[in-house]
């Protein structure tokens, strides 16, 4: 079979591999929509997780099941489903702790492209069918339902790091897709005022249908100060981190209040060291919590997200700008995220 692969850090290209293999408790699955990701962007060509040779690329897809292990119970070839980005290994400690993307050791939970192959080929293997399958219901399409796999349950969790409450003030600092599902969340979970961090027309655009209340534009100024100004000095309850570099913490750390939570989903793809402002985290006493996490991923949250999107609390289907038809496209929607062209939130790949 062939499929789009990272050859080394800073290169890809499609290559033919084996067709995989599933095991007794295992799924072969072949795409019916497939996204890029900003995290394949950072792995790629900031090497952030090392490097990877011949690694298949991509972890955001929608497919049909063409093959199951002899113990899977609940999914046989034919079905439609949803695929997390995130596939835990469900016997281990680490889930009995609550931390099942951690499960087998950290970002353990994240397999395609990081310890196997990747989805962005003309099959994929799924470990653990039964728990990290979700069925897709008929009436939800694949281009839609493809951005719950990984763009919604990183957002959302972005709003359940944050801790947002009903009446919270929220920040939101970056809104490409996940900033913008971030924005989603926080409003599903009652925030009061949401102020969205970001300049592209597009992307206010969005962020305005999924609540926020407020924009804030870095070419208008500083954005911490512009933050400040809007609370009265006070800063937000609730920091999203979303998108930027290392600075983007020191940046969240300052604008929110004592007391408040930072949250970062960010995918931090270069630098040793995250800044922490001295002063403006009370000397270390301003009990201004600092979070940050992998996607919850798995069947359930799967299910939980598709629930959503049935009874329409929330449409992720308006972060798709770009759609284009046939495997051999995923290389150029791809390029597309990582050129990030002005018009773009996130393209889609529908595949046969
Ligand atoms: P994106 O690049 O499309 O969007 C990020 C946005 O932030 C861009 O519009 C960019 O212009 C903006 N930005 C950059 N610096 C900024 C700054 N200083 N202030 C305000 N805005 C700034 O990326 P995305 O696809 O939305 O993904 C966001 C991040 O989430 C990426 O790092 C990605 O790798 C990561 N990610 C993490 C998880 C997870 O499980 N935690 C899952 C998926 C993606
Ligand atoms: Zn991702």
């Amino acid at each position: 079979m062939k499929g789009f692969a990272m050859l080394r850090i800073g290169e890809v290209g499609w290559i033919e591999k084996e067709k995989p293999v599933a095991g007794p408790y295992d799924a072969i699955v072949r795409p019916i929509a497939l996204a890029p990701c900003t995290s394949d962007i950072h792995t790629v060509f900031e090497g952030a997780i090392g490097e990877r040779h011949n690694r298949i690329l991509g972890h955001e897809a929608v497919g049909e099941v063409v093959e199951v292990g002899s113990e899977v119970k609940d999914f046989k070839p034919g079905d439609r489903v949803v695929v997390p980005a995130i596939t835990p290994d469900w016997r281990t400690l680490e889930v009995q702790m609550g931390y099942h993307q951690h499960s087998g050791g950290m970002l353990s939970g994240y397999k395609f492209t990081n310890s196997k192959d990747g989805v962005f080929a003309e099959y994929f293997h799924v470990n653990d069918a039964d728990m990290n399958l979700a069925k897709l219901p008929d009436d939800i399409p694949p281009e839609k339902a493809v951005m719950i796999c990984d763009m919604m349950t990183t957002g959302f969790h972005g709003a359940e790091l944050a801790n947002v409450q009903f009446g919270s003030s929220v920040a939101v600092i970056g809104i490409g897709p996940v900033g913008l599902m971030a924005i989603a969340g926080a409003s599903l979970r009652g925030a009061g005022r949401i102020i969205a961090v970001g300049s592209r027309p597009v992307c206010v655009e969005v962020a305005k249908h999924y609540g926020a209340t407020d924009i804030v534009n870095y070419k208008n100024g500083d954005i911490v100060d512009q933050v400040m100004h809007l609370t009265g000095n006070k800063g937000v309850d609730c920091v999203i981190v979303a998108g930027g570099g290392v600075e983007t913490m020191d940046q969240a750390i300052r604008m929110v209040r004592p007391g408040g939570t930072v949250a970062n989903i960010n995918y931090f793809g270069y630098g040793d060291l995250l800044p922490i402002p001295r002063a403006e985290w009370g000397c270390g006493m301003a009990h201004k919590d600092i979070r940050g996490g992998l996607c919850p991923g798995g069947r359930l949250r799967m299910e939980m997200l598709i629930e959503l999107v049935r009874y329409n609390r929330v449409d992720p289907g308006k972060l798709v700008t770009h759609i284009m038809y046939g495997l051999d496209k995923v290389e150029k929607a791809f390029m597309l995220m990582k050129d990030k062209p002005r018009d773009l939130i996130k393209p889609v790949v529908i595949v046969n």
